[in-house]
């Protein structure tokens, strides 16, 4: 029998920060993850953008978030003596004359603290890039070279044996009776006292947890050769363009719900390279194309904490397109709260939506 504090069921970005966190604080973590090519953090362009969307909203908890990833992400740096993250300033292309205007007036009252820096309304003449309206450079944001990060992790937990790449059968999954100290035995073989679902998209099938929330998004993404635009910061517009290194760029992203494609699509190929076209006049070529589905969820918030009814058992995820933000300070709030140091916090404890889960109709059957 192998004995574990906590078994961790995936190694995306909030499976891995979450049992690195753990690890961290000396508890015994054994994690099984498929693999999946298809997952959220394998296709990820890995971008921190504190200002997105059409609504141009500095993004939730911004001024804690980010910084806390960007200090996460430098400290597996030092451990790894490998680069992950890039700082990077994000020029956001305005669309149109109306883009403009509304967001030059708004930069008036400043409602993004620092995360804003010159709003421009004249092209600045960047290399390769068309920006007749001017844009707005955002400050504090950067990329993550999310693939790289989770391999070295997941190289470190195979070799040390905290890493299985198997697939977790929720179906072998027994827990102690109620009323006894929360322990699950699982396949007959690991002993643990706490089970962690990790599953991004693929949770909205987990057993226990498939009454949550989730909404999964396909999501696409290109790389691109280009040598006429400058690796010095990163694109927003309608697509982000994200430096990849050696001339190439990732290109993102698209949004569709389900039902869900095979795999990269050649609509959303067109998609894509049609954006970039609108972003830069210097020729480029497609030189990779990903398809991937993100965990969202119905509010757009995490989802973190206890199972309503099987004690010892909890969830940790629902980052929908903001992993890499979210994953290394949520991570750190799930531990605490699993020491007993901390509250979750009302808007992303899963607890929110306690009124979705059916069980309290199976309660009254088993008494
Ligand atoms: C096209 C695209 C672009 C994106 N770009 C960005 C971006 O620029 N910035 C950003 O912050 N976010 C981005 N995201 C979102 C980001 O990828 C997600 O928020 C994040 O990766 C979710 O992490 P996760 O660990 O919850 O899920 P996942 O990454 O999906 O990881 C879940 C893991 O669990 C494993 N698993 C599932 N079930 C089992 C099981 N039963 N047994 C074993 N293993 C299992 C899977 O194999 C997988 O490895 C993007 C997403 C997509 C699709």
């Amino acid at each position: 029998m192998t004995d574990c504090d906590f078994l961790v069921v995936g190694h995306g970005l909030a499976g891995a920060t979450l049992a690195d966190e753990l690890r961290r604080r000396g508890h015994q973590v054994l994690v099984y993850d498929a693999g999946r090519p298809d997952s959220a953090s394998r296709v990820a362009a890995g971008l921190v953008n504190p200002v997105a969307g059409r609504r141009f909203a500095l993004a939730w908890r911004a001024a804690e978030l980010i910084p806390y990833a960007t200090a996460y992400y430098r400290a597996l740096e030092a451990r790894f003596g490998q680069p992950f993250f890039t700082a990077a300033p994000i020029f956001k292309v305005f669309g149109s004359a109306q883009e403009q205007a509304d967001i030059v007036a708004r930069s008036a009252t400043q409602p993004w603290g620092d995360f804003v820096g010159d709003v421009l309304a004249h092209d600045p003449g960047l290399p390769g890039v068309l920006a007749p309206h001017g844009g707005a450079w955002l400050r504090h944001g950067g990329y993550l070279a999310v693939a790289e990060l989770l391999g070295a992790l997941a190289a470190e937990g195979t070799a040390a044996g905290w890493l299985r790449r198997e697939t977790f059968d929720w179906g072998r999954l027994v827990s102690a009776p109620a009323g006894a100290e929360p322990e699950f035995v699982y396949d007959g073989t690991v002993r643990a006292r706490h089970v962690v679902c990790c599953e991004g998209a693929e949770a909205v099938h987990n057993p226990y947890f498939s009454w949550l929330p989730l909404t999964p998004n396909q999501g696409e993404v290109l790389d691109v050769e280009c040598a006429g635009l400058d690796a010095g910061q990163v694109l927003n517009r309608s697509a982000y363009v994200v430096p990849l290194g050696a001339g190439r760029f990732r290109v993102g992203a698209t949004y569709r719900w389900p039902p869900f494609a095979e795999g990269p699509t050649a609509d959303r190929r067109a998609e894509l390279a049609g954006r970039l076209g609108a972003l830069t006049a210097a020729p480029f070529a497609v030189v990779g194309q990903r398809a991937g589905v993100r965990p969202a969820v119905r509010d757009r918030k995490p989802l973190l904490g206890p199972h309503p009814a099987v004690p010892g058992l909890s969830f940790c995820g629902g980052y929908g397109s903001k992993g890499v933000v979210l994953a290394p300070r949520l991570a750190a709030l799930l531990a605490d709260w699993l020491a007993g140091r901390a509250e979750l916090w009302p808007e992303a404890s899963l607890a929110r939506y306690a009124a979705l889960w059916p069980a309290p109709v199976a309660a009254v059957e088993r008494a």
